[in-house]
């Protein structure tokens, strides 16, 4: 049975796409026969903005979009992320860093298009640092296996990554004890027995880690299919940080447009249906198949 997930940040609300992502995602599970879970990834406290959760609920009703099986929200029950760092580090998979804050600050949150940093370079992958001593605080760094990891992409075709050169070392835990994206993503994935992961293609590059990872952890990996990213018109990515109203979910609907009417405009921009036109999930997830999902990016024009 294939297992998909669509699974977003309270971060900010949601914007035109989000509601793009969350449709594909939906659309490739069904497609297949499957399901499509949905997944709050609310672990980067300090990010996460105060009932941003019941908003993005209410904006993926309003799309029409519902989700199968119960809903996960990851810091409801931290003890699989504690359970999995301590399985890695019975099998010697992680280190202790002392490194600056700077160069972990990173870690608790999905990176972004340009938003990752150069790779750890290993000063303290040899230490041998005490994990739990009160006096000095630690990240926990996992030790990158060596070898180059494909990921055959239907969208965005073969990518390969020599994770440990390209990327190094990632923190699964930092120094505060927030546990990172990276970790809380694969044991989630792993243990929701998700079959294929669709997301925006920012995130190609975390996939090879996510891989290694998920086979440290004893797990087989998912299959990946990243999304084309929607750009306005100068090209930029449409983000949760910088979304203006013309594109957030909310203030389509404040402005009397339906969920149905927000389909049609992203079916437009694919050149899926005409200008105008009102599409249901359905409708809508049947016109997504790969040939109009094969592309790098897709120009929203606000209107
Ligand atoms: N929660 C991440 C985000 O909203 C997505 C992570 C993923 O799909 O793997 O950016």
């Amino acid at each position: 049975m294939e297992v998909g997930r669509y699974a977003p940040s309270p971060t900010g609300d949601l914007h035109i796409g989000n509601a793009f992502a969350a449709v594909c995602a939906w659309a490739r599970a069904r497609r297949a026969g499957g399901r499509c879970l949905l997944r709050i990834e609310d672990l980067d406290t300090p990010r996460v903005v105060a009932g941003a959760t019941e908003r993005m609920l209410e904006d993926l009703r309003a799309l029409g979009l519902t989700f199968d099986g119960e809903l996960l929200v990851q810091s409801r029950d931290l003890t699989p992320y504690h359970e999995a760092l301590a399985r890695l580090r019975a099998h010697s998979a992680l280190y202790a860093c002392r490194c600056s804050r700077k160069d972990l600050a990173r870690a608790a949150s999905a990176p972004h298009e340009g938003e990752e940093g150069p790779p750890y370079p290993g000063t303290c992958r040899e230490l041998g640092l005490p994990f739990d001593d009160p006096a000095l605080p630690v990240a926990w760094r996992f030790r990158m296996p060596e070898g180059v990891v494909t990921v055959d992409d239907p969208l965005q075709g073969t990518f390969a990554q020599d994770v440990r050169r390209e990327v190094g070392d990632v923190v699964l835990r930092r120094k505060d004890g927030l546990i990172a994206y990276q970790l809380a993503v694969v044991v989630d994935d792993l243990r929701q027995r998700v079959t294929e992961v669709v997301r925006g293609r920012d995130l190609l590059s975390s996939a090879p880690r996510q891989v290694l990872l998920c086979r440290a952890l004893g797990g087989a990996p998912p299959s990946f299919a990243h999304l084309p990213l929607l750009v306005d018109a100068s090209g930029g990515r449409i983000a949760k940080r910088t979304a203006g109203a013309d594109v957030l979910l909310r203030s389509l609907f404040a402005r009397g447009l339906s969920g149905q009417r927000v389909l049609g405009m992203i079916g437009a921009a694919l050149g899926v249906c005409g200008e105008g036109e009102h599409l249901d999930v359905a409708t809508l997830a049947g016109r997504l198949d790969d040939r109009v999902l094969r592309r790098a990016s897709v120009t929203w024009a606000s209107s």
